[in-house]
Order: C-alpha cells, then sequence, then structure tokens
C-alpha cells in the first residue's frame, strides 16, 4: 500500500485540483495519510500570486525535506503554478524535491511518480496540454456538504500585474453535459451546495452556451439548494448574468467582483478593461435587483504610477461601495508580467505601499463591521459546515457566505437551519438556532 500527503496553497481553484489529484491517486490504490512523516509521496500545490506566497511555500517545502532524512524513500512534488512558473529552477535550486507538475499532468500522476521513484533526476512535467479537459476523473472531496465544481480554467485577460495567465495558460471552458452530470451526481452523493469556479468564470462560453445559461442550468437542477460562482469578471458581468442571479432561487445572494483599483488612470495600466464609472454601473445593476447583496472584492495598492490621489479614489470607491469583505494586496512584481517592464520611477516604495494598505485595510474593517453589526438581531438560514476549528461550536455558511458559528451537535452538519445571528466579532458572527429546516421537512411529510 502506497501513502501521499498534500498540502495546498493558494485559491479555491487550487483546493478544487488538490481533489483531483488526492481522486487520481486514490483510484490508483494510493491512500492518504495524516502526517507527511507517514507518507512515501508529498505533494505541495502552489500559488505564485504574490512573491510572499512563494517565499513561504518554499520554506514549507525545504522544511518537508527532513522527512527524507529517516524516509529516503520518500517522493516531494511541488504542483501547482509555482511549480508552472519555475519548471526545472524548481529542481536546480531545491535538489530534494523529486517531481515539478503543472495542472495539466495531473492525470498523469501515478506514472510520474514512477518515474521519479525509478531515477535519480527529477521530472519536471509542466507543459500546456491544450486538449487536456479533466474529464473522467475521479475527485476525492474534502467536504460532504458544499463541493468546488471547476468549469473554467486559464484565462484570457492579460491584466499587466497577472501571472495567472503565464501559469494557468489560455482560457479552456468544460463541455456543459459534463459540468451538468458531475452536479448531477453529486447531488445523488447528498451535497446540496455548488461553487462554479473559474478565473474569469462569468467569461465562460462552450458552443451556445454563456454563463447565465449554465449557472440557470445549475441552479435548476433538482435537489440543488445554494450556487455561487468566483471569480466574476467586471467585463463580462451582464444583464443576462445580474437577471440569473436575481431569478434563479438558488443562486446565492453574493458575489465576490474584484475591482483592484478605484482610479481609471490605475486600471488603465493594469489593463483592466474596464473605468471606474463602469465597475460603480454593474454594481448598481446588481443591487437594483438583488437589494441585500453582499459584495465583495480584490484590491491592489501601490501598483506601479499609483499616485496618493489615486490611492484616495480606490478608499472613494470602497465608502462607496460599501464592501462585505476585501482581499486586500500589496502589489508583488512578477516576472514575466507587463507592469514589471513599466518605468522604474512609476515603482512605489514598500514603505509608501505598506501605510496605503493598512489604511484600506483599517476602512475594509470599519465598513464590514458596521454592514455586520446591522445584521445582528436577524434570522437567517445557514448550512451546517463541519465543526470549527475551535472544537465546540459548529462552522455554518449564511446564504450571503459569511460564517457564522452555532452550538450544537456534529449531526447537524449538512444540514440547513434558521439561526438568530446573535453577534459578530466584526467579520464572523455568532448565531443560534431556531430549528432545523430537514425537522421541519420530514414533520410536515409525515403529518397526517
Ligand atoms: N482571475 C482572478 C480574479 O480576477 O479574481 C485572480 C485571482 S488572484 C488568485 C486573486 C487576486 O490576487 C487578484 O484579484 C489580485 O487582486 C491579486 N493579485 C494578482 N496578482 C497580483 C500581484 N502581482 N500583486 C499583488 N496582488 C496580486
Amino acid at each position: 500500500m502506497r501513502t501521499y500527503w498534500v498540502e495546498t496553497y493558494g485559491c479555491q481553484m487550487n483546493l478544487s485540483d488538490t481533489e483531483l489529484m488526492e481522486g487520481v491517486l486514490a483510484s490508483s490504490g494510493y491512500v492518504s495519510v495524516s502526517s507527511p512523516d507517514e507518507a512515501d509521496v508529498i505533494l505541495v500545490n502552489t500559488c505564485a500570486i504574490r512573491e510572499n506566497a512563494e517565499r513561504r511555500v518554499l520554506g514549507r517545502v525545504a522544511e518537508l525535506n527532513r522527512v527524507k532524512t529517516s524516509h529516503p524513500d520518500t517522493l516531494i512534488g511541488v504542483c501547482g503554478c509555482m511549480a508552472q512558473r519555475l519548471g526545472s529552477r524548481l529542481i536546480q535550486d531545491a535538489e530534494y524535491v523529486d517531481m515539478v507538475l503543472g495542472p495539466d499532468a495531473y492525470r498523469s500522476l501515478p506514472e510520474i511518480i514512477e518515474q521519479a521513484s525509478a531515477r535519480d533526476a527529477g521530472v519536471v512535467d509542466v507543459g500546456f496540454r491544450p486538449t487536456e479537459n479533466y474529464e473522467g476523473l475521479e475527485v476525492r472531496r474534502q467536504s460532504g456538504v458544499s463541493a468546488w465544481i471547476p468549469v473554467q480554467r486559464g484565462c484570457n485577460y492579460r491584466c499587466t500585474f497577472c501571472i495567472v495567465p503565464h501559469t494557468r495558460g489560455d482560457e479552456k471552458n468544460r463541455g456543459p453535459d459534463d459540468v451538468l452530470a458531475e452536479v448531477r451526481d453529486l447531488v445523488e452523493r447528498g451535497i446540496t451546495e455548488f461553487t462554479l469556479l473559474g478565473q474569469t468564470v462569468n467569461s465562460y462560453r462552450y458552443d451556445d452556451w454563456d454563463f447565465p445559461r449554465l449557472l440557470r442550468a445549475v441552479a435548476g437542477i433538482d435537489g440543488v439548494r445554494r450556487v455561487r460562482f468566483t471569480s466574476p469578471h467586471p467585463n463580462d458581468l451582464t444583464e443576462r448574468l445580474a437577471d440569473a442571479m436575481a431569478e434563479e432561487e438558488a443562486v446565492c445572494p453574493q458575489i465576490h467582483l474584484p475591482v483592484q483599483s478605484g482610479s481609471d488612470r490605475v486600471l488603465k495600466r493594469m489593463v483592466r478593461r474596464y473605468t471606474r464609472a463602469e465597475y460603480l454601473d454593474k454594481v448598481r445593476m446588481l443591487r437594483e435587483r438583488i437589494p441585500d447583496i453582499a459584495m465583495t472584492t480584490d484590491i491592489i495598492v501601490g501598483f506601479p504610477g499609483e499616485e496618493d490621489e489615486d490611492f484616495e479614489a480606490t478608499l472613494d470607491l470602497v465608502r462607496s461601495v460599501r464592501y462585505d469583505d476585501a482581499f486586500t494586496f500589496k502589489y508583488s512584481p512578477r516576472e514575466g508580467t507587463p507592469a514589471t517592464r513599466m518605468k522604474e520611477e512609476w515603482f512605489v516604495p514598500d514603505a509608501v505601499a505598506q501605510e496605503r494598505l493598512e489604511r484600506l485595510i483599517r476602512l475594509v474593517r470599519e465598513i464590514a463591521a458596521e454592514r455586520n453589526m446591522d445584521e445582528v438581531g436577524r434570522t437567517t438560514e445557514v448550512l451546517v459546515e463541519k465543526r470549527a476549528k475551535r472544537g465546540e461550536l459548529l462552522q455554518a455558511r449564511t446564504e450571503t457566505n459569511k460564517v457564522a458559528l452555532i452550538p450544537g451537535p456534529d449531526d447537524w452538519i449538512g444540514r440547513y437551519m434558521d439561526v438568530v445571528l446573535t453577534g459578530t466579532t466584526g467579520a464572523t458572527f455568532t448565531a443560534f438556532p431556531i430549528e432545523s429546516r430537514q425537522e421541519r421537512t420530514s414533520r410536515v411529510a409525515g403529518a397526517p
């Protein structure tokens, strides 16, 4: 029996890819173990989006090398975007790495492991395979409650800061029949909440299918209670999509809509292909149709050429949209991306970028806390996901994608319940259950 251990860093697509790698390994007879020290194969699924993230992961890979002191035959594989970006350079710098794999190689994992164990030199497989459609692969899911469904891989946008087109290649969309069959199959296994994944998920196109049509089709499957999607690009946010979100009961009133900056000058240099006014129009369009929609975003500060007034424009946009939350980043130059070739004098000193980041985080938190305070006392429906990290409470999720912690037994996991939101830390809620939806349904069903 061969054993494996996988660690995952980065975005939801990576979490989903890990489920796929685990599925491929499980169907070849590998079993997962609870610590890297017991594993024949260690895989680290990495992110390349910012230099910091890369440095942390490299440190972790070096630390995992200690396993080889007691188990010299253990193989270490680096997968995902950093592997794709660095390729054989990774093995040159860290000779204890045995495999460097890009996502299109995951189907061949068992064969690659065989190759790596048969020879001294490491195996590097980071080629893009235009015909790889990820169909027919077993997926080992982490949750029995919710599922990630990748519907698109790669990206056709060329934002000047972004490494994703280099690491993930051009956009490839998955056939709708395959997507819908996967969802139906998961519904039969008891999963009711689905998140459709893609780098710019709403640019999805396949024959005469566009994203709103796919979203409606998924939402219309019997047994699908909640559908989300991430991340949409503001440019592809059409009235058709807003209508689908408003009209399909299963589509959650929530959107993560990356804005990146509130300044037109910066947006232009980022090649985001929308203006601040166009972005705000889309926000208005969504709120007109879905008044209670929760909105989150991504923002980069310190992009080359960002002046104080550009940053003030970003703060102003955050104040006007009043996001429920935001992921905030300091610009990190990524080798090979167009922004690294911008004029040297445009580069923002780290201390300035850091100060902007801190101001932005303070504002985002303040607004998020105010919005969440407004919700305390309300009754809302949550889906119970798992036992919370600290153990004594259950972690549940509202339709608007916010976390609520509730007291209760393990057998509530997977249930929809009405809860009263009793408090907030600013970011998450504490809540108290009113009654379990399933109990109510079964009482009604059993009633004379
Ligand atoms: N295609 C995805 C999207 O549009 O949401 C991008 C996902 S990326 C993993 C998440 C966020 O990382 C981006 O939206 C952006 O805010 C941030 N990011 C990307 N490249 C960056 C860079 N070079 N420096 C800092 N932040 C970056």
